[in-house]
């Protein structure tokens, strides 16, 4: 019923390091570096985004675009800047941005957990950079989308234990957590989704032991580009006439499955395991 697209890393690819930590002594920094050095030896072409670095702008506003506004009694950011972008009038760091999206195969964001998700800055990037009509249009979307032929990936820390991200851990399941951005933000402008990579409570570790996670990302991003990514339901099981609902016939077919379809299309089902951390389930 999921179907992953998948193809195979032939040539160096470009890859999109978007980064956000206000530290160069971070342990996040040493996981940005690591992927730097690792994939440049590799071949591949990278190139960062260093959010805090450039003080990326992190609010979507009337500022984003050149020139008059059409409707500056009701502003509305999607339809602006979906103008903007036709007509060339986006703010300068947006369309840096872009540029660098359109070369990249695979984009690797890297960050602290916060609140459960993005920080801020990194929530801005995806507000101000995945622009309508460039990233997404309601046509364009989930499998049909607009980059599916690019891979994006979360690579992040936490403070909390993988244990307290479990069903019935403190925090709940991370495949909850992980849901909206990997299918509402990656997943819906059509990227190939890789399993995140998640540092744990880094800070809670021996420097042994720290040492240990970033060698393991460097084994990781050997084979990266040739990952398989993670399911998601393919955007032609839902019925366009009848608001976007999941094919009838489809939901008989999964009658007899124990499990949902995906975290969000659980069908009052249990959860499909890990399927927000790991392809192939
Ligand atoms: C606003 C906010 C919201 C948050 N929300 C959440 C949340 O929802 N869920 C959650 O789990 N956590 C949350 N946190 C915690 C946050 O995710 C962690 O503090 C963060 O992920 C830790 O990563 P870091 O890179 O900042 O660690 P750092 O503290 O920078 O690094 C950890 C340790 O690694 C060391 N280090 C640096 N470089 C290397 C190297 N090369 N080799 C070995 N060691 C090295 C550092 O010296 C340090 O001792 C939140 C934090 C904030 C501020």
């Amino acid at each position: 019923m999921l179907r992953s697209r998948y193809d195979v890393c032939t040539s160096a690819k470009t890859v999109l390091l978007v980064y956000a930590h206000q530290s160069a002594g971070s342990f996040n920094a040493a996981v940005k570096t690591a992927a730097v050095d690792e994939l440049k030896k590799q071949g591949c072409r990278v190139l960062v985004s260093d959010l805090y670095e450039v003080k990326f702008k992190a609010t979507a506003t009337e500022d984003d675009i050149t020139g008059a506004v059409k409707n500056p009694e009701h502003f509305c950011y999607g339809n602006e800047t979906m103008l903007a972008w036709q007509e060339a009038r986006l703010a300068s760091d947006i369309v840096d941005e872009h540029k660098k999206l359109k070369e990249a195969d695979l984009v690797i964001f890297q960050f602290p957990m916060y609140w459960f998700s993005v920080p801020a800055i990194m929530k801005g990037w995806m507000d101000r950079v995945l622009t309508l009509g460039f990233a997404y249009t309601l046509e364009k979307r989930y499998s049909e989308g607009i980059f599916r032929d690019k891979k994006a990936m979360l690579s992040f820390t936490t403070g909390s234990h993988e244990t307290m991200f479990s069903s019935n851990g403190i925090n709940g399941d991370m495949n909850v957590t992980l849901w909206p951005i990997q299918n509402g933000v990656l997943n819906y402008c059509g990227f190939q989704v890789l399993a995140p990579q998640i540092f744990w409570a880094p800070t809670h570790l021996s420097p042994e032991a720290r040492e240990g996670l970033l060698e393991g990302w460097r084994t990781r991003l050997q084979g990266l580009l040739n990952e398989a990514p993670l399911a998601f339901p393919p955007a032609d099981i839902f019925d366009k006439g009848k608001g976007f609902q999941l094919k009838p016939e489809v939901r008989e077919k999964q009658a007899d499955s124990p499990f949902g379809l995906t975290v969000g299309h659980h069908l009052e089902k249990p959860l499909p395991p890990q399927s927000q951390m790991k392809a192939g389930v």
